[in-house]
């Protein structure tokens, strides 16, 4: 039996080999780290280049989670960046700091003893 490269699974991915995700995020994604290690996991976790069927890296059936996993968050963090980046609508302008409030006047809770 022949396989040839059009047998290959198709990547359902904005990214290829040829053309993996950059290790800068792209502009309006603010998760800087979040994004580096999902670009690195993606690159990583590749189908296998002589028959593409398992991940190179943890030998799974591909896609395996974690290339999943990354593509899923890259996908997240562009269309997020997309929607809500520096040419999006930003209204947390008006957000306070969310700030702990302690108070000294807190009753004592009474505890029941079980029996
Ligand atoms: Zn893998």
């Amino acid at each position: 039996m022949q396989l040839t490269r059009t047998q290959q699974p198709r990547m359902h991915s904005a990214y290829t080999r040829q053309n993996p995700p950059s290790y800068e995020p792209p502009a309006g994604v603010e998760e800087t780290i979040g994004w580096q290690l999902a670009a690195q996991t993606w690159r990583e976790h590749l189908p296998d280049d002589l028959l593409g069927l398992e991940c190179e890296t943890c030998h799974r059936t591909w896609p395996c989670d974690a290339w999943e996993i990354a593509e899923d968050l890259l996908n997240g963090s562009r269309a997020y960046a997309a929607h809500d980046g520096p040419d999006g609508p930003e209204q947390e302008d008006d957000l306070l700091p969310i700030t702990p409030v302690f108070t000294t006047s807190t009753p004592a809770i009474p505890r029941h003893r079980a029996g």
